[in-house]
């Protein structure tokens, strides 16, 4: 099976010599734990330790809680023009793009994530900094003049506080800027633990706040695992919103947390993704999408297209296409700019993915490519073949949960309304796409999808600009664009009575 696949072995790049230290960033310090414990990082693809990050604990969460709290209510930040918050924030981009590839080999050493791709999201995520900065400029609220001659109401909007950003290890750099630069441009202060398996471009990242100007505590970092750093950054007091990016499991686990303090909750959390096609798509820029969505990030993507749903006229061939393509797809050592697809992020998860398979086989579905582990040699066999898996039922466990690898399951339908039942059967509704050549079929499909974005015609196109978030269990709130900004703000009504106009309540008799 191995000799039918496209698999590269050799790297281009070496891996470092000496494991990358990552520090906590506490009130503008890069410091160790009190105790100073440790957890090693190893590449998934490389089998050796590539980073060795401090792993706090409830002193280093609470010092970081409470320099944002300090940060945030002496106005160091929050009460800075736009645009002196905007020339910090524009300085980190350009540092971003300076240590583009020093961020880079980091990201793909932990993540197991190709260097190309790796590249193209750390540098890439400058744009997201730019981006934020110019909202930070031209953030507004409302005016309202016609409340009668001697009243003028002015709605402003506010920073909300300190804010927890939460965030997982399938794109460590690219999710902490879709949350931290548009919290720092809205004025609010952060604390930031990014996952355990892959700490160091945030760490990183420290280097650059400071480097940039970025006042002390405003930005905190503290590493370590979900329990007990993340649970703390959930529960504390002085804690005003959390944002996090991860399982549905664990968002539903911090919502009902920070419920308890009625605390603001934004969650990006899994999807089950479909992509519909139609009979008169242009086939061969479909498949081909569909080949993207599926082998991305091997699939650890909460975009991933992890099912579609073909015309039953079109299936089989539009399945032989995948199955082509799939084969020529470059798996392998994350370290060659050619690699297209990586290492699978752990052991365990590997078995996870496995085990999907094994059951979609035994429930009735057919295996048409791949389903089982991945040796490169050289490296070792933390890598999953390209997998395709045809007459999938809606009642399987693999068309209703997130696989979270490079399995793609097919469904078929016959009519529009098929399709439609179809797609929105799932308790998820991240993203969606429909590929026709009629205008009405896909806009009819867009209306009626239950989903945060919907793709005509292409696949996992996005920008800044677009908002970005889920429906269902895939979560709440948005971000990026100018929606995802206004979830770290608060709003505030003002009204100005003019003049001495106002009727007494008690009457003077
Ligand atoms: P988790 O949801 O467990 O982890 C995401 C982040 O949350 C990590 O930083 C983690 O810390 C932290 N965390 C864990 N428990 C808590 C808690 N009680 N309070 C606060 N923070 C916490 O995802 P996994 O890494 O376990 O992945 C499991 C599955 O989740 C995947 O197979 C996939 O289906 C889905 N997933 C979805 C993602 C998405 O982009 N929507 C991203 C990642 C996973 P730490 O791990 O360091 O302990």
């Amino acid at each position: 099976m191995n000799d039918l696949l496209h698999i590269i072995s050799e790297p281009a790049l070496n891996v470092p010599a000496s494991p990358y230290q990552a520090r906590h960033f506490i009130d503008g310090a890069l410091v160790d734990s009190a105790d100073g414990r440790k957890s090693d990082r190893r590449s998934p693809s490389h089998g050796v330790v590539v980073s060795q990050a401090a792993l706090g604990g409830v002193a280093e969460t609470e010092a970081a809680i409470a320099a944002a709290r300090r940060a945030f209510d002496d106005g160091r930040w929050s009460r800075l023009s736009g645009k002196d918050r905007a020339r910090v924030l524009n300085k980190v981009a350009d540092l971003i793009e300076r240590n583009e590839e020093r961020l880079a080999l980091l990201e793909t050493l932990e993540s197991g994530k190709p260097i190309s791709q790796a590249r193209g999201e750390c540098g890439g995520a400058a744009d997201l900094w730019r981006y934020a900065a110019s909202l930070a400029r031209t953030s507004h609220g409302d005016s309202h003049n016609t409340l009668g001659p001697d009243i003028l109401g002015v709605v402003v909007k506010e920073p909300i506080g300190v804010v927890s950003i939460i965030t997982p290890w399938n794109f460590p750099f690219w999710i902490l800027s879709q949350k931290l630069p548009f919290a720092l441009a809205a004025g609010c202060t952060c604390v930031v633990k990014p996952s355990e398996m892959t700490p160091s471009t945030t760490a990183m990242l420290a280097e650059l706040l400071a480097e940039a100007g970025l006042p002390a505590g405003v930005c905190n970092i503290v590493l370590g695992h979900g329990d007990p750093v993340g649970s703390l950054m959930t529960s504390h007091p002085e804690v005003d919103m959390v944002s996090f990016t991860g399982s549905t499991a664990v968002g539903k686990r911090i919502t009902a947390t920070a419920g308890q303090s009625l605390k603001k909750v934004a969650l990006e959390l899994g999807g089950k993704n479909p992509q519909v096609i139609f009979p008169d798509a242009d086939l061969e820029t479909a498949a081909d999408a569909v080949t993207f969505g599926i082998y991305f990030n091997v699939g650890q993507c909460c975009n991933s297209s992890s099912r579609i749903i073909v015309h039953e006229d079109i299936a089989d061939a539009f399945v032989d296409r995948v199955v082509a393509l799939s084969r020529k797809v470059a798996f392998g050592n994350p370290l060659h700019p050619d690699t297209q697809v990586g290492a699978i992020v752990t052991p365990e998860h590997r078995e996870k993915i496995d085990g999907y398979v094994r059951a979609a086989q035994e429930a009735g579905a057919e295996l048409c490519l791949g389903g089982a582990g991945l040796s490169v040699p050289g490296l070792g066999d933390q890598f999953y073949q390209p997998t395709v898996i045809r007459r999938v039922t809606p009642d399987m466990a693999i068309a209703r949960e997130e696989v979270f690898g490079p399995v793609l399951s097919v469904l078929t339908f016959g009519s529009f309304d098929e399709a439609i039942a179809l797609a929105n059967d799932a308790t998820y509704g991240l993203s969606a796409g429909v590929w026709s050549e009629n205008v009405h079929t896909c806009l009819e499909f867009c209306r009626r999808v239950q989903a945060g974005t919907v793709w005509t015609n292409t696949w996992m196109d996005g920008f800044p600009e677009m908002t970005f978030g889920g429906v269902k269990q895939s979560g709440q709130g948005r971000e990026i664009g100018s929606y995802g900004f206004d979830e770290f703000l608060e709003v505030k009504s003002m009204v100005l009575r003019l003049g001495r106009t106002r009727v007494p309540w008690v009457r003077n008799t």
